[in-house]
C-alpha cells in the first residue's frame, strides 16, 4: 500500500465524515478505506468517537468539563 496515499486518506477522513469531500476525493477515500485495513481502523475510530459524542450531547449528561475536553480534542483532530 502506498504510504503517501494512506497519509492523504487519513487526513481526509474527517472531511469525509463531515460530507465535506467532493468527487473524485470522496470515491478515492471510500475505495482506499475498502482496500486498506489500517486506514479503515482510523475511520472506524473516528466514527465511534463521533457516535459517542453525539450520544453524550443528545442525552445532555456530559458535565461541562467533559464536554469542554471533548470539544478541545475534536478541535485538535481537525487541525491535524
Ligand atoms: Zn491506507
Amino acid at each position: 500500500m502506498d504510504e503517501g496515499e494512506c497519509e492523504r486518506v487519513t487526513s481526509d477522513v474527517y472531511a469525509y465524515h463531515d460530507g465535506a469531500l467532493r468527487e473524485p476525493e470522496q470515491s478515492r477515500v471510500r475505495d482506499h478505506l475498502t482496500a486498506c485495513p489500517s486506514c479503515r481502523s482510523v475511520f472506524e475510530i473516528e466514527r465511534a468517537m463521533r457516535a459517542a459524542i453525539r450520544r453524550a450531547y443528545s442525552r445532555e449528561v456530559a458535565p461541562d468539563s467533559l464536554r469542554a475536553r471533548v470539544v478541545a480534542m475534536l478541535d485538535g483532530c481537525e487541525a491535524a
